[in-house]
């Protein structure tokens, strides 16, 4: 059963109802699992992907796969230290199944964003992240509008006083890390991510 308060006022009061929330199956769209959600511990940085692959559905957990794992590799955090930054969300919640061409999984459509935008809305609102980092060019649609990989890593933004660091997605899905025009943009979007990261914790 889907509840959406019409205002939260803490975050342990939105995971429950996150939980629980099937509002794109009742909208008739095919899911692969239950919402993921991330650990809530205070984290200062909001990590915004584009939604959980199989092994997320399974554990219910954010970035619990080889993606996370490439992810974590990147930014030379261990698990711990990862998720006690980040506070780990994504465009839509639930494991949308694989694609229908068998390559990766399936793109969550336009109506099922819209429908999970709910959650980031509040998330932000409650967590008030100093930083945001989105990985993949939805989650960057979602963030700032823009849909150019290319031309927004190695760049920060600014969103109403927020900072903002793009990522490419880390799963092999993705050849976009692996062109050698992107790999100088890649290593700077790191640097600029593991400083911002570092300033944080000051
Ligand atoms: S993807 Fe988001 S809006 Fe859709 S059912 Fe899962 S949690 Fe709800």
């Amino acid at each position: 059963m889907t509840t959406r308060k019409t205002a939260y006022r803490a975050i342990p009061s939105l995971h429950r109802d996150l939980a629980r929330c099937r509002a794109c199956a009742q909208a008739g769209f095919q899911l692969e699992s239950l919402p993921v959600r991330a650990p809530f511990a205070q984290q200062r940085a909001y990590m915004y992907g584009q939604a959980p692959g199989i092994v997320e559905g399974e554990e219910r957990l954010p970035w619990r796969g080889r993606a996370g794992r490439t992810l974590r590799s990147w930014l030379d955090l261990d698990e711990d230290a990862f998720y006690e930054t980040f506070y780990c969300a994504s465009v839509t919640r639930c494991y949308p199944g694989r694609a229908a061409s068998g390559r990766g999984d399936r793109t969550p459509t336009p109506r099922e964003q819209e429908l999970c935008a709910f959650w980031r809305t509040w998330e932000l609102e409650l967590l008030r992240p100093r930083l945001i980092v989105t990985v993949g060019s939805l989650a960057l649609r979602a963030i700032l509008g823009r849909s150019s990989l290319t031309e927004c890593i190695g760049e920060t933004f600014d969103l109403h006083g927020v900072t903002v660091i793009p990522l490419p997605h880390p799963s092999g899905a993705s050849s976009w890390p692996n062109v050698p025009a992107n790999r100088a943009r890649l290593e700077r979007a790191i640097d600029l991510t593991t400083h911002a990261v570092a300033r944080l914790n000051r």
